[in-house]
């Protein structure tokens, strides 16, 4: 007796609480989930206590999204193809209960799409509710499927059956978690209960409701959010994040040759490289990853032996330079005072304009009467290039690229000395340089037409194999 009580509070002291998220890909077919299935198992067999985020199965999220963009304009829209990708898992799973609750599903998905059609409308509610049957399926699917096939004891929730609530931030104009006490107690609270108990909580990433019960979504790739804040709340020991790429790599391998993983970096650098064009994660998923100071372990479900690139506060190896990113479309606005003297407060009208269009600058520069910015193609508003003329000369220059190195900037003189040789030496000019508003980013503006070869050139300064 007393032998078993050692054993438990052994196995107690030694029991991590894990949170696991999957995307998409990772949970694409039935080989998929099985191997899913043994990541599950091989977390119960060190002791620890999972509780699993997914994503919707595979590309379920774009297929609704495309057939309610079709269904605007025909009526003869086509779900056949996410139909049977969902059928041939549940037709291992042998649960009439979940048969039927997948078939109500897709009727409800038939009468939303003809629905669009009789209104020709696709708002952006509409859209959340489409697309939020992408998870609410794979969550019923998956946990019966490894319940079934894996005897494992997994119990699935839509998230807001489990205390998540969205709210809308302004500032970002993103849904995010309502992050007051009573919500997160609540979710505490009921992580908790499920947990103690040895049950498998799996928990719908991405969408949610807000407090008027509509549902919401947290934007492409949303999921990671989802796993990171319940993670930060419920205090969980490691967050893993399951792709299907080896972590976080020097560079994009479609662009640059010879790259490099990434084996550690900080939340702060994980965030600039989201936001400088490393897809890999949801830009502001880090934030509750950070706030509560819970690891992030980005794995690849395809090549588990890889270790993937953890997420910290502090990272041990001090490399000159952690990653390189590059984001094409940018468009490069010179804006210079008409007035040459008494410039007061010529800033600040620039960026007043800025804010009335909620157009957000991604790389800045200015003097006292002039000011370089860059901006995403996709955000120039001409309505907001007038309203500037009517205060300054603007200079409207397209197919730009913006080249992020994530550093330490505290050492930027050696890595802006070595980047500027480099590229001089290969004719390729910098129109732009920015450095110093992050700890961790130093960006430079190309013409598109060297994003390429800058790349590249820069890589190989600070990454050899
Ligand atoms: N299924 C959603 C998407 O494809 C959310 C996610 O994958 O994180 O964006
Ligand atoms: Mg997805």
């Amino acid at each position: 007796m007393k032998f078993i009580i050692l054993l438990i509070t052994f196995v107690g002291i030694h029991s991590l609480k894990t949170v696991l998220k999957f995307g998409g890909s990772s949970i694409k077919d039935i080989v998929r989930i099985n191997n899913v299935g043994e990541i599950i198992v091989n977390e119960l067999e060190k002791g620890n206590k999972p509780l699993l985020v997914f994503s919707a199965i595979d590309d379920t999220t774009n297929r609704l999204l495309k057939a309610g963009k079709e269904s605007v304009k025909n009526d003869n829209f086509d779900i056949h193809d996410i139909k049977s990708k969902h059928y041939e898992i549940i037709f291992h799973c042998n649960d009439k209960k979940l048969e039927k609750k997948v078939e109500q599903y897709f009727n409800e998905i038939e009468n939303i799409l003809s629905g669009i059609n009789l209104i020709d409308d696709f708002s952006s509610k509409t859209k959340d509710k489409l697309v939020s049957y992408g998870e609410r399926l794979s969550v019923r699917i998956i946990s019966s499927y490894l319940n079934k096939n894996f005897g494992l004891d997994c119990k699935y929730f839509d998230s807001w059956n489990i205390g998540l609530e969205t709210i809308h931030d302004n500032k970002i104009n993103n849904e995010v978690f309502n992050e007051d006490s009573s919500k997160v107690l609540e979710l505490n609270q009921n992580v908790n209960y499920y947990l103690n108990k040895d049950k498998i909580p799996i928990i719908t990433g991405y969408i949610c409701k807000n407090a008027g019960g509509k549902i919401t979504t947290l934007g492409r790739g949303g999921s990671d959010l989802t796993a990171t804040f319940i993670g930060g709340v419920i205090n969980a020991d490691q967050i893993q994040v399951w792709k299907d790429v080896d972590g976080l790599m020097t560079s994009d391998p479609r662009k640059v040759k010879n790259v490099l993983p990434v084996p550690e970096v900080t939340y702060e650098e994980a965030r600039e490289l989201a936001h400088f064009g490393a897809k890999i994660l949801h830009p502001i998923s880090m934030q509750p990853a950070s706030k509560y100071n819970i690891p992030v372990l980005i794995k690849n479900s395809y090549n588990r032996s890889h270790p993937g690139t953890i997420i910290l506060k502090d990272r041990k190896n001090k490399n000159l330079v952690t990653a390189i990113t590059s984001k094409g479309n940018i468009i490069l606005i010179d804006i210079i005072s008409t007035r040459m003297v008494n410039q007061f407060g010529f800033l600040s009208k620039v960026f007043k304009i800025f804010e009335e269009f909620e157009t957000s600058i991604d790389v800045i520069a200015s003097s006292e009467i002039s000011i370089s910015l860059t901006l995403d193609k996709n955000n120039l508003d001409n309505k907001l290039i007038e309203k500037l003329n009517e205060i300054a000369c603007v200079n409207v220059n397209l197919s730009y690229s913006i080249i992020s190195l994530i550093s330490d900037v505290s050492k930027s003189t050696k890595v802006i000395g070595e980047i500027f040789q480099k590229l001089s030496e290969n004719n390729i000019n910098v129109d732009m340089i920015s450095q110093g508003a992050s700890k961790n980013n130093i960006s430079i503006i190309v013409k598109s037409e060297h994003e390429n070869d800058a790349l590249n050139l820069i890589h190989d300064i600070f990454f050899k194999n």
